[in-house]
């Protein structure tokens, strides 16, 4: 007799093939019989009009805060989800020392949209080390299995403090981050992952402390793994990491390195088919790689207040590090801080969010009454309009309207024949959900 019998669900198998009405049965919680008329069990329930299917390993996303007040990370779990991988591009909050906790926290506000007054409210911060911190959510206890990569970023402002976003390391202190991804991997992390990517930037308008790294520095770091033949590279790739440099990783030290983030770009269309296919050579010669990709637009909701978007043009950053709204503003207005955007905007980048599709950019809501009538136009529309550049337009907008207009933007993998390719590539691996960002 079986524990459990799940009769009439339509069972998807997670291989691909159509899917199929049969009965599955359970003993000591593992599947042992799929097909018609299984016999008698203990316990049966009818799933009648209902999909079954193993559960969905979620293998990119943010939860390492939300985690430490909310163990069931929802609403993954509802979305069929029972595998999470935290610490994705590095962002972590262990290691933390106590006096690192505020900038840790406010990377993340910039750096994966995460509101910075949850996080003071929610995180659990009885750890100090990685060691500690998975220690917590053992006790603590998880919804999902969690697996966890230390991050280089957490690594790198425990080692190197303040200056963690603002230089290369001493071969003093990538001796002690050495140190800090062995304990890790010791004390049970997945791997280490980290970012190399211009999107991503930090407290401050600063980068994110990974992107400071030399290439010692991530070639030291990464090693760990293959000393311990142990763990997974896991790196969001901006453009001083190609993936040809990226095998030499996977070569030297035997371990899986992951590449994300793998998005279709409509005005750069053969990039990232050239890293997947790179990717897929670099497999023909022994070396385990993937390609993270994803299965949705990449879209943003934003104001410039928080203007993600734009924040991986270089020409941007001093408006990441203006320290009042009236500094702010007056370069908004600035002609040529503007004619700088416009410059680089013109120029080809490996990899940017947004490359100057000012039809893809809408404004969602306005501020003002007498500016209703904008809403749901693009930018391409309304500069048209009135025979002005798309940019002014746009900041002469969030001006009058104190900064707080909401936009749209549709940033990539908007093309559907392209994202096809992408997520049946043989080295794809579906992902970058971001959930708990
Ligand atoms: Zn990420």
């Amino acid at each position: 007799m079986h524990d459990l019998v799940i009769e009439n669900a339509l069972v998807f198998d997670g291989t691909g093939r159509p899917p199929r009405h049969v009965d599955i049965s359970i003993d000591h919680d593992r599947v042992t019989d799929v097909g018609p008329d299984l016999g008698l069990s203990r316990e049966r329930i009818d799933a009648e009009g209902l999909a079954l299917a193993p559960g969905i390993i979620d293998s990119h996303t943010h939860f390492d805060a939300q985690i430490t007040w909310d163990p069931m990370v929802t609403p993954s779990p509802e979305h069929g989800v029972t595998t999470v991988l935290i610490g994705n591009c590095g962002f972590t909050i262990a290691p933390c020392k106590p006096e690192h906790r505020d900038v840790t926290m406010r990377n993340l506000v910039r750096v994966e949209g995460m509101s910075l007054k949850a996080m003071q409210q929610g995180i659990d911060w009885e750890f100090e080390t990685f060691a500690d911190y998975l220690e917590l959510l053992e006790r603590r206890g998880v919804g999902p299995n969690v697996g966890a990569f230390v991050g280089h970023s957490s690594i790198r402002t425990y080692v190197m403090g303040e200056d963690a976003p603002l230089r290369a390391a001493t071969a003093t202190e990538i001796e002690a981050m050495r140190r800090l991804v062995e304990d890790a991997i010791d004390a049970g992390a997945v791997g280490f992952a980290t970012s190399t990517s211009p999107s991503h930037n930090g407290a401050d308008g600063n980068p994110m402390p990974s992107r400071l790294a030399d290439e010692n520095e991530l070639r030291t770091l990464v090693g760990v793994l293959g000393n311990k033949n142990k763990g997974t590279f896991m790196l969001t790739k901006g453009a001083s990491t190609p993936v040809p440099w990226l095998e030499t990783l996977a070569a030297d030290t035997g371990r899986a390195v992951v590449v994300a983030a793998l998005l279709h770009n409509s005005t750069d269309p053969d990039t990232v088919f050239q890293d997947l296919d790179g990717i897929e050579a670099a497999r023909s010669r022994g070396n385990q790689m993937w390609g993270q990709v994803s299965c949705c637009p990449l879209s943003t909701e934003f104001s410039l207040r928080a203007p993600y978007p734009f924040e991986g043009i270089a020409a941007w950053k001093p408006a990441m590090q203006a320290d009042s709204d009236e500094s702010y503003k007056a370069l908004l207005a600035d002609v040529s801080f503007r004619n700088s955007i416009r410059a680089e905007l013109t120029r080809p980048a490996v990899v940017r969010l947004f490359n100057n599709e000012w039809e893809k950019l809408s404004v969602i809501e306005t501020v003002l009454e007498k500016n209703r009538n904008i809403e749901n136009c693009t930018l391409a529309e309304l500069a048209r309009e009135h025979h002005t550049d798309p940019l002014d337009f746009l900041l002469d907008l969030v001006l009058e309207e104190n900064l707080d207009t909401t936009f749209l933007s549709v940033l990539l993998n908007s093309d559907e024949d392209a994202v096809t390719r992408l997520l049946t590539h043989s080295c794809s691996s579906i992902a970058l959900s971001d959930a708990g960002a």
